[in-house]
């Protein structure tokens, strides 16, 4: 009876397995064919200066409405676009799409810079910066309001070539971030060295009830002391803002500001934030 029931779940287990894989299979084919006709689309997030209420730039997030009307979040079909091997093209896509709408905001007089995420696989590609080269050209956009995201994991693999492609990058005047700051494992002698602009930290350090402020403290003062720029991700709270001004950490991302929104809807955004004087 047992044996009965254990080959059950096996056949159960399989089965399951299966309908993962053939699920996977359609939203990767729906994933290709997305790429190829650049179905896509991009939200951009305001960054605040909270001491004096300015707009300092915007990340762009890339969304994704599948054929049926379904959104799935970047978490999700990200890593599989990695897998597929399809990540450069988009993310080429991405990288195009969001300069393209930078440049349209420098024509309209406001210069804003607008932060890019680069995944690992478009950051290793031999073509990557001239790429980076190519669509800062096509677009007009001025290099410096291209900031490029990047993370801690892949930065601390194979330093001397992550070092020249960054110093590769910085000749093109774009400035460099590391997302997620505090997640990874950096080692503070590389991230001496590397020539970065800004740590955005990471929204789990946030203070809350059951998140001490004692982390947040070390990170602030790290980038301080380093002299670097600090942009604090995922700020919900008043207190946390208040916390974050009081440590000197005052250019602050979150759902207490905005959530990621079209260009239409920063616009709107935009004009009722300015107070006509
Ligand atoms: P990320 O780069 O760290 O982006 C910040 C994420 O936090 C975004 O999620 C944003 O919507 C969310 N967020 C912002 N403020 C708050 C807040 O106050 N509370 C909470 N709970 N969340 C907040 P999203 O858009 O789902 O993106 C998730 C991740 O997907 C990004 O994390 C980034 O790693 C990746 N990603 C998004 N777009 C791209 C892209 O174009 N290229 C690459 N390579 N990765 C991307
Ligand atoms: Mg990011
Ligand atoms: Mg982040
Ligand atoms: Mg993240």
């Amino acid at each position: 009876h047992a044996k009965a029931a254990g080959s059950n779940c096996l056949r159960f287990y399989d089965a399951h397995l299966e309908s993962r894989l053939r699920e996977e299979q359609v939203l990767l084919r729906a994933l290709k064919l997305a790429v190829q006709e650049e179905r896509f689309h991009l939200v951009y997030q305001p960054q605040i200066n909270a001491r004096t209420g300015q707009l300092t730039g915007v990340e762009a997030l890339l969304r994704w409405t599948t054929g049926d009307g379904e959104s799935l979040p970047p978490g999700v079909f990200i890593p599989l676009a990695e897998r597929a091997g399809l990540m450069v093209q988009l993310g080429s896509w991405v990288l195009r799409a969001a300069c393209r709408q930078a440049r349209q905001w420098q024509e309209e007089q406001r210069p804003t810079r607008v932060a890019v995420n680069v995944s690992a696989v478009q950051f290793m590609d031999s073509g990557f910066v001239g790429t980076v080269r190519d669509i800062l050209r096509a677009s007009g956009l001025r290099a410096e309001l291209l900031e490029l995201e990047l993370t801690e994991s892949f930065l601390m693999q194979d330093v001397p070539r992550v070092q020249s492609v960054l110093h590769q990058l910085k000749a093109l005047g774009v400035s460099l971030s590391i997302d997620d700051f505090g997640t990874g494992y950096s080692s503070l002698s590389y991230l001496q060295s590397f020539p970065i602009d800004t740590l955005k930290i990471d929204r789990s350090f946030m203070p809350t009830q059951e998140v001490s402020q004692t982390v947040l403290n070390v990170i602030v003062g790290l980038g301080q002391a380093l002299g670097l720029q600090l942009v604090a991700e995922g700020v919900e709270t008043a207190e946390q803002r208040s916390t974050l001004l009081d440590l000197g950490c005052e250019v602050m991302q979150g759902y207490l500001y905005a959530r990621p929104m079209t260009p239409e809807q920063l616009d709107w955004w935009w004009a009722e934030r300015t107070v006509p004087s």
